[in-house]
């Protein structure tokens, strides 16, 4: 069954993330004050001190300090008509940048002015003989970017700062030039809105020589599920790399070598409890009274049984069903294909792995017991025929996956991680790209590859009813 398996034949390309295409540069207030350059690092201590780093946004690509010379335009042309005769000393000053959040601009004045450049008083005398200082002053600028904090007895200058990395040289160039100083690291700028370029090659170099197989059986899991009338025709394969690794045989032919398999799984909305299915038009359009919940599909139930695995705790039935019978318990029984492949993966976990155990032996053993330092999905891989609705693209997050790969044919308009129309592609109906593997505002971020099938005549969409959910407006 398995073995009569065809892999799909094509090639794997890097789903990009939606701040790839489409960046959306955000900016924040940040002040500027002169200071005498040997007290520069005097002032980082004080500014971190009473103003402690967001640690997430380091703001690294920002220059702390600035000469003269080097300021952005706006300010070089304020701090040029600034009458500096009035200082008694000429020492060598420098610009520091003080970053957000500052939220008392009269605790700054105070914190720093130990720091400035002394001036002369000038007095003017008036009427009732009481003297005032007489402020600095410096022509105020229409530039909106720019504007003086009232100043006592130095001037604070304020400018805008990108709060993330630039994306070019060019990029970084101009913002040095129009908000400040800003340098360019290829790495740190990927980081934040997009896999590291060496994560990425490397988990692609991983995926990409049997990707096609994982996903012909994924399409095999799919069959399975609709044939039997347990859900629709979308199936998930979950692939441990380090197994798969540890065999050394990368070019998977056989069900043997091809134990990297942790777990598949296939739709079975159609169990959900409550569902009757004579009432299904057996057109393939979306129905939601006969949908059952997303705990139903695929992504869910194998995320179930990978943790019925950690638990160890045989929670989740080996046994199979043989007929498409509506299950009436929160977790449909197995199917052929499903049982098949967790009784492999059992018989691999145990005996468990030897105290003294090497990386390999490790590897080699199977899906970790949480006992063990198993934990969620880490490191694993998923291969799915659709791409998944948003509640299972989280639950992907969530369960804190290495990578997931889905063919370009499976977009639906329903999915969570595609980023953009294919392009060259007018896809009307389609108005929501998630992208939502690659996130910067989430906390688990994993690697999103696109199935590109050698038959693509670039059309999303299954052409053919061949056993697999042709693409709708379903969830996947
Ligand atoms: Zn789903």
């Amino acid at each position: 069954m398995a073995d009569d398996t065809l892999p799909l034949q094509g090639h794997i390309i890097p789903v990009r993330t939606v701040q790839e295409t489409n960046p959306n540069f955000e900016f924040a207030k940040a002040y500027v004050v002169e200071i005498i350059q040997k007290y520069a690092s005097q002032v980082i201590k004080v500014l971190d001190t009473a103003y402690p780093k967001d640690p997430n946004q380091p703001l690294t690509h920002i220059r702390r300090f600035v000469k003269a010379d080097f300021l952005p335009d706006h300010l070089k042309t304020l701090v040029g008509r600034q009458d500096t005769s009035d200082r008694l000393i000429d020492v060598p000053t420098i610009f520091v940048l003080i970053p957000p959040p500052v939220s008392d601009i009269d605790q700054l004045r105070a914190l720093i002015t130990p720091f400035v450049p002394a001036r002369r008083l000038t007095r003017s005398i008036n009427a009732t003989g009481t003297g005032e200082e007489k402020e600095p002053t410096i022509p105020h600028d229409a530039n909106e970017n720019t504007a003086i904090e009232t100043p006592s007895t130095f001037p604070i200058l304020h400018t805008s700062i990108p709060i993330h990395p630039a994306l070019s040289i060019q990029q970084a160039e101009t913002w040095s030039r129009t908000n400040w100083p800003t340098s360019y690291n290829a790495a740190a700028a990927r980081a934040i809105i997009a896999p590291p370029p060496k994560t990425l090659t490397d988990i692609q170099a991983d995926i990409a020589p049997n990707a096609g197989l994982y996903l012909g059986l994924a399409r095999s899991v799919a069959r399975e599920a609709k044939a039997l009338g347990r859900g629709r025709g979308i199936g998930v394969v979950v692939v441990d790399h380090a197994m798969t690794s540890a065999t050394g045989d990368m070019n998977i032919r056989n069900a043997n070598a091809r134990h990297g398999v942790v777990a598949v799984a296939g739709d079975a909305r159609y169990c959900a409890r409550g569902i009757d299915k004579n009432a299904l038009k057996g057109d393939g359009s979306y129905q939601a009274e006969c949908e059952g919940g997303p705990e139903f599909h695929a992504i869910m139930r194998a995320v179930e049984m990978i943790a019925g695995q950690r638990r160890g705790d045989g929670e989740v039935s080996t046994d199979s069903i043989d007929s498409g019978r509506t299950i009436t318990h929160t977790t449909p029984a197995l199917t052929p294909l499903e049982s098949h492949y967790l009784k492999k993966m059992r018989e691999v976990t145990s005996p468990p792995a030897p105290v003294e155990s090497t990386p390999l032996a490790e590897a080699a053993a199977g899906i970790l017991p949480r006992s063990a330092g198993g934990y969620l999905c880490t490191d694993l891989d998923m291969y799915i025929t659709h791409e998944p609705c948003l509640t299972c693209s989280m639950a992907m997050l969530l369960s804190r996956f290495r990578a997931i790969t889905f063919p370009r044919r499976g977009r639906l308009v329903t999915g969570g991680l595609a980023s953009e129309p294919v392009p060259g592609l007018e896809t009307g109906e389609r108005e929501n790209y998630y992208g939502l593997h690659w996130r910067k505002e989430l906390n688990w971020r994993a690697v999103c590859f696109e199935f590109v099938e050698d038959m693509d005549d670039g059309r999303p969409g299954f052409l053919q009813d061949d056993g697999v959910e042709a693409v709708g407006e379903y969830h996947a």
